[in-house]
């Protein structure tokens, strides 16, 4: 059987496209104004330039898809980084994770707080150490050890997250940003691309659910789960209700039915988010990206925010379905 990575090298080895998401969590419709939608596409956009332009230069995936997150990472309206919501404790804990399709090289980092961009800090486990995944006070050590600052609280603070947490602080209830009753900002972000050699690489970055507890990690930064990248298949970056996301293993499973199945990316999206994650009722969407530079946003939530620019002139900034 020809391999798939084969087959699409010799058709076009110059393509190159990103994708990005804010999360599947959005607004519900009706409570959308024109000013937060301008908002809300005003910072995808700047992401999506942000990624796209490093691919233009010749940069590999794995620079753009850091590029484009940390933009989502430093805008309040997104939860990652200083968007991130509160835990029960009213402090933040994030997740990010990071993989090169082209090495299957990958980084992780899980319960990290204080740290302005997750997605550099996953990065740096993996290109400046020997693992893949560190988590919590072991990962704020390596992160000081390699020059991260400790930003201060205020910094994560944001008066509608805070909010959103005094609410349900003193319950045993999580707000998940896929709930049906939600009427707020939402939104754990992520991008994936391809660049001119056909290098494909995912990035996912969260603050997880409002009011966790426990040390709760979702599907963001577990490999497999809610990110993952490979040449041979694609990159994909998911957002969701991550405890779904990670019993149904969806990115890796994308992956799958396009290596073992010779699915076409869509097709396998498809399976996936329209059916497997349904059959257990998770919800959420995903950014694929495959290595002929092939875009795929599918979702089964009421919308997500979304970007995604192609060098064969796709451009496209969305919301809802
Ligand atoms: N998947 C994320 C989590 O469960 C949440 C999200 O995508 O909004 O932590």
């Amino acid at each position: 059987m020809v391999n798939y990575r084969t087959k699409i090298k010799k058709i076009n080895m110059s393509e190159i496209s990103i994708a990005i998401h804010g999360g599947a969590g959005t607004l519900v419709k009706g409570t959308m104004t024109s000013e937060k939608e301008l908002a809300y596409k005003s910072a995808l956009k700047l992401a999506l330039d942000a990624g796209y332009s490093i691919l233009e230069k010749g940069a590999s995936s794995i620079q753009a898809v850091e590029a484009a997150v940390k933009v989502l990472e430093d805008s309040h309206l997104f939860n990652a980084g200083k968007g991130s919501v509160f835990t029960a404790e009213g402090t933040h804990e994030m997740d990010a994770s990071i993989m090169d399709g082209d090495t299957l090289n990958a980084g992780a980092v899980s319960l990290v707080s204080g740290i302005k961009n997750p997605i550099s800090l996953a990065k740096d486990v993996m290109e400046k150490s020997e693992h893949v995944f560190l988590a919590g006070e072991g990962a704020l050590i390596f992160a000081k050890e390699n020059g991260y600052e400790q930003t201060p609280p205020n910094y994560f603070f944001d008066e509608f997250r805070h909010q959103q947490w005094l609410e349900i602080k003193d319950t045993d209830s999580f707000q998940l940003d896929h709930a049906t009753k939600k009427d707020s900002k939402f939104g754990t972000v992520g991008a994936v691309a391809c660049d001119k050699n056909g290098n494909v690489a995912a990035a996912t970055s969260t603050g997880g659910m409002t009011n966790k507890k426990w040390g709760r990690v979702g599907d963001s930064p577990m490999i497999g789960a809610g990110n993952y990248a490979n040449n041979e298949t694609c990159a994909i970056s998911c957002t969701g209700s991550g405890e779904f996301f990670i019993r149904g293993v969806v990115a890796y499973d994308v992956s799958c039915l396009m290596e073992h199945k010779n699915y076409a990316l869509e097709k396998a999206e498809d399976e996936v988010i329209n059916k497997g994650i349904l059959k257990i009722k998770g919800d959420g969407g995903l950014m694929a990206v495959d290595a002929k530079g092939i875009i795929s946003m599918p979702f089964n939530t009421e919308g997500m925010y979304r970007a995604c620019k192609s060098s064969k002139g796709r451009e496209e900034v969305l919301i809802y379905k």
